[in-house]
């Protein structure tokens, strides 16, 4: 049994049978391998939870070394990444960029791996080309939801197959479903899970859907792009115009000096944006970042922004850099509340 990992106060149990379990972990081999993972490779895996050892690992296959994120320290999450020395690392985005920040680029120059594999958090542009950078790798992304676990991955020409045998993925507008490219509701059909079947569950999270045209990898799964996660909130203007954290998070995290940034509308006309600065920074960012909001938002807002918190993650630790405290009144979605949660760790 699963909880989903959202902030609203409401937990939706999801109960997934052991037959679904072993099923979703061959739907994660089948990526990795599709990435050029081999079983007998060295691999990093971010995790809060201790991790459960599954029975191959006691054959020496499949093994996963836990990066653990009780510790809270990206001093010690560095340390514990070079003493693995992964082949492959399995991470959420902002853990990798918390290590990157400390460490110095003799430090990042031991850490090689071949791939980077991504989950549960929004993957801005921006975030994969410093992890990419960082690492001198490639990075592929994974949309996976407590629900259904798999629901697409990213294939080594960086589209998005929807994983076929485990869901019928539909992107739907007014119920009805769109055309190839056009963007709309997603709504998800479980294929595996008899223990909860899920049909037709709009699990609120937008996307594309994907032409019909075959994909290099050699995948015949659909593609389609997800355009907005539920990890984070749009926030919502007193015009009441819409902006996606795909527009607001760049404005923020592209800036020089932010470390880490949360993000909380409180009102309709009032954000307050929490910020860990790098030192040297102090003085002048949260002037700038009132500034680069203020031109974003086009709109009259009152924008607070403060120093050295210590931004809150969730029990999974994971980072939401946006939370709106007004989206969900302004939702359609929450005819269906408990429907609301963010995806989690689902790996
Ligand atoms: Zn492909």
């Amino acid at each position: 049994m699963e909880p989903t990992s959202g902030s609203s106060g409401k937990v939706l149990h999801i109960y997934h049978s052991q037959a679904a379990f072993d099923t979703y972990f061959s739907f994660v081999f089948r990526h990795l391998s599709s990435l050029g993972y081999r079983p007998w490779q060295r691999v990093a895996y971010t995790a809060f939870d201790p991790l459960v050892s599954l029975p191959w690992e006691r054959l020496g296959l499949g093994v996963r070394q836990q990066v653990d994120l009780r510790s809270r320290d990206a001093r010690t999450f560095l340390n514990e990444l070079i003493a693995i020395n992964p082949q492959l690392i399995t991470a959420f985005p902002s853990i990798l960029l918390m290590i990157i920040r400390v460490a110095t680029s003799a430090e990042l120059r031991r850490i090689r791996p071949q791939a980077i594999h991504l989950h549960s958090e929004l993957l801005t542009d921006g975030i994969r080309d410093t992890i990419r950078m960082a690492f001198d790798c490639d990075c592929f992304d994974d949309y996976s939801t407590i629900e259904f676990h798999h629901v697409a991955t990213e294939c080594r020409h960086h589209r998005y197959h929807t994983a076929a045998d485990n869901v019928i993925l539909e992107v739907v507008r007014d119920g009805q479903p769109v055309a190839p490219g056009e963007e709309g509701e997603i709504v998800i059909t479980g294929l595996t899970n008899q223990a909860m079947p899920l049909i037709r569950y709009a699990i609120g999270d937008v996307g594309v859907a994907g032409v019909s045209e075959r994909c290099g990898c050699g995948s015949s799964f659909p593609t389609m792009e997800l355009v907005q996660g539920r990890v984070d909130d749009f926030i919502v203007l007193p015009s009441g115009r819409r902006l996606s954290p795909r527009i607001v998070n760049p404005a923020i995290e592209l800036i020089p000096g932010i470390l880490e940034h949360v993000l909380i509308q409180e009102a309709r006309d009032h954000v307050v944006v929490q910020l860990h600065v790098a030192e040297g920074y102090r003085d002048s960012l949260p002037q700038q970042v009132a500034f680069a909001l203020r031109s974003l938002f086009g709109e009259p807002m009152r924008i607070e922004v403060m120093l050295d918190q210590d931004l809150e993650r969730g029990r999974t630790g994971k980072l939401r850099s946006i939370i709106s405290k007004v989206h969900r009144s302004a939702s359609h979605l929450d005819q269906v509340p408990a429907l609301h949660q963010s995806y989690g760790e689902v790996h």
